[in-house]
């Protein structure tokens, strides 16, 4: 393209929100008018099945600010994000929810904070966050586990909003695997991340894209696309029940020397928790080879480099 590349690139996932594109796409605009910067917004419709994409259509051909994509079929938020990603040509690059719960009008918010604070990636912390209890309460769960495992003390990893510099978008690519999680995939780069507090907003048309089912399914996928933790849990509960059944065991052979009684059905009780404790152990040793292969088939880098310091020799 022979015009300009835009300072910041915003990437938006579509799914289901022609109700809400217009309003978006206009509080974008007016967001970063105010704040100077040239932008593109890159929307990309993840197999729509209402009208979004017509409404996009018209909307860059009104503003061709606003480039389109159109995925296949559906394929979830985070393959929409990667796919925008690939479009982008701005240094900085900003995401930002399609339904309106993220106000553009703190965009600026994000992108200063990213160039201020030296950071790589800015997260939008949704302080008071506008979604149901059970919602709220199993995002905090799953935060706080995967703030655990990627040792980084982030305090909404889920928000939609946030700010990447440039080079942290190239280095996303490097990983071409198919559980690609954007919270896990950047704690796996070694970035440095900051936050800064974002307003949040009910969602006032379509519905959220995620039920109880598909909160269980992404979140666990994305815990397993960066640990093995829940292998090392099943190894755990197998040592536990072969401790129960050896206690037991012990205690059946006291009783016998000591008393001479022979009780039939605690003999069978403690051997089925030492048969069971032992395949539970076995099987999760298989499952730490098989968690070996998974890793070498995600195919990451070996290792990336941060900063090469390397002044000419005399
Ligand atoms: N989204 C998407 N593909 C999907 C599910 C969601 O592109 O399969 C988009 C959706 O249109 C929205 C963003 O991802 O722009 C966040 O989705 P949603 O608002 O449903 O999530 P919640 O706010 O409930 O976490
Ligand atoms: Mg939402």
């Amino acid at each position: 393209m022979s015009e300009q590349a835009p300072d910041i690139s915003i990437v938006v996932p579509v799914f289901n929100e022609e109700a809400n594109l217009r309003q978006l796409f206009a509080e974008i605009a007016e967001a970063m008018q105010g704040f100077g910067r040239s932008f593109e917004v890159i929307a990309v419709d993840d197999g729509s099945r209402d009208h979004s994409f017509a409404v996009l259509k018209a909307l860059h051909e009104e503003d061709p600010r606003l480039r389109v994509i159109r995925l296949a079929r559906n394929f979830g938020q985070n393959p929409a994000l990667y796919a925008g990603f690939s479009y982008v040509r701005g240094g900085i690059v900003v995401t930002i929810d399609a339904d309106l719960q993220n106000p553009p009008a703190e965009i600026p918010k994000l992108i200063t904070a990213l160039e201020e604070g030296a950071y790589d990636i800015v997260q939008g912390w949704r302080e008071q966050r506008r979604d149901h209890l059970l919602r709220r309460a199993a995002s905090r769960g799953v935060n706080t586990a995967v703030s655990r495992l990627t040792r980084m003390n982030i305090r909404d990893l889920g928000s939609g909003m946030k700010a990447y510099r440039r080079e942290v978008i190239d280095r996303l690519g490097l990983s071409t695997h198919h559980s690609r999680y954007l919270p896990a995939e950047t704690a796996w780069l070694g970035v440095n991340v900051g936050e800064v507090k974002v307003a949040h907003r009910n969602r006032t048309a379509g519905e959220s894209k995620y039920g109880l089912w598909a909160l269980l399914r992404v979140n666990f996928d994305m815990i397993a696309s960066i640990s093995a933790a829940p292998v090392h849990l099943i190894g755990v509960a197998g040592g536990f029940f072969s401790l129960i059944g050896f206690g037991m065991a012990a205690r059946i052979l006291y009783l016998r020397i000591r008393e001479g009684n022979f009780n039939q059905l605690a003999t069978v009780s403690a051997l089925f928790f030492i048969l069971a404790g032992v395949q539970m152990i076995c099987t999760a040793i298989m499952c730490e080879y098989i968690s070996r292969i998974y890793v070498e088939v995600q195919d990451r880098p070996y290792y990336i480099v941060g900063t090469v310091l390397d002044r000419a020799g005399k």
